[in-house]
């Protein structure tokens, strides 16, 4: 069991990168059950505060392992320091890569806009050879309500057996989705992982390497998409300042 740091109530395991690489491996040889991670950033603590949802799917994670600059800096500040960053878009490469040297990885991708996944398999299939990508599938909008479409998913995800399901819905939909459905999933291990897909599809670019180390990722991720995040972005930061007092209290 690892050490975990207690941040705004969530639970959030004390792993490097390596480790968690590890973990994830061991849990694909041992195909015993479906293992799910989710790896917060500010939009999950603050929406972890208001949504009972979000909070039961990250009590069955197995893993919760930081994505965002700012949490692992609030964390640093309160005295209860993480190792290193664990973001979804740098663990599945890294994933990836440690597969590629030892047993190979069977992935299905699952969201993003129609054809992102079908490239993203394409630039996976190029770069990392043995990890065979054995679905693509990207659930048309509101596909969470219907019933028989889920049930339909879950067979076709089944079937390909994959040992990774990549789920890339944003936040909560990913982990509202995974969680509800982890018992149908004949997958042992599930990440949900944001726009990852869409990095590795070239179809969004990642910030730079060194905007990420000074910890302003979000900050290229809102230039390159003000349309979309602007709002998401403006709630965080009226929220999350009031989060990070109350925990320092
Ligand atoms: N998305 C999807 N279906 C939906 C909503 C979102 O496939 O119903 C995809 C969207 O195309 C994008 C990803 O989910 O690829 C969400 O990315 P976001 O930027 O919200 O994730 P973040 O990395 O910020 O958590």
């Amino acid at each position: 069991m690892s050490r975990q740091v207690s941040l705004f109530g969530m639970h959030i395991d004390a792993l490097r990168m390596d480790e968690v690489v590890a973990q994830l491996l061991t849990w694909v040889a041992a195909r015993e059950r479906c293992r799910y991670v989710v790896t917060p950033n500010v939009q999950h603590a603050v929406l972890f505060q208001e949504h009972a949802g979000l909070r039961q799917a990250y009590a069955h994670a197995a893993l919760i392992v930081p994505d965002g600059a700012p949490l692992m800096l609030v964390a640093r500040w309160l005295g209860r320091p993480l190792p290193e960053r664990v973001p979804g878009s740098d663990l599945v490469p890294a994933l990836f890569a440690a597969a590629q040297v030892r047993q190979g990885l069977k992935v299905y991708l699952m969201g993003a806009a129609t054809g992102v996944g079908q490239r993203a398999a394409e630039n996976i299939q190029r770069v990392w050879p043995r990890v065979e990508v054995v679905g693509v599938c990207s659930p048309p909008l509101g596909f969470e309500q219907d019933e028989a479409y889920n049930q339909a998913l879950l067979r076709q995800i089944n079937d390909a057996q994959p040992d990774v399901l990549l789920v890339g819905l944003g936040a909560p939909k990913q982990e509202l989705w995974v969680h509800h459905h982890s018992a149908g999933l004949r997958v042992p291990v599930v990440l949900c992982v944001g726009a990852a897909i869409d990095f590795l599809a070239g179809h969004k670019r990642r910030a730079p390497v060194w905007l990420r180390r000074i910890g302003l990722e979000w900050l290229f991720r809102l230039a390159s998409e003000p349309r979309r995040l602007w709002r998401r972005y403006a709630r965080d930061a009226c929220r999350f300042p009031l989060l990070v007092w109350r925990e320092w209290r």
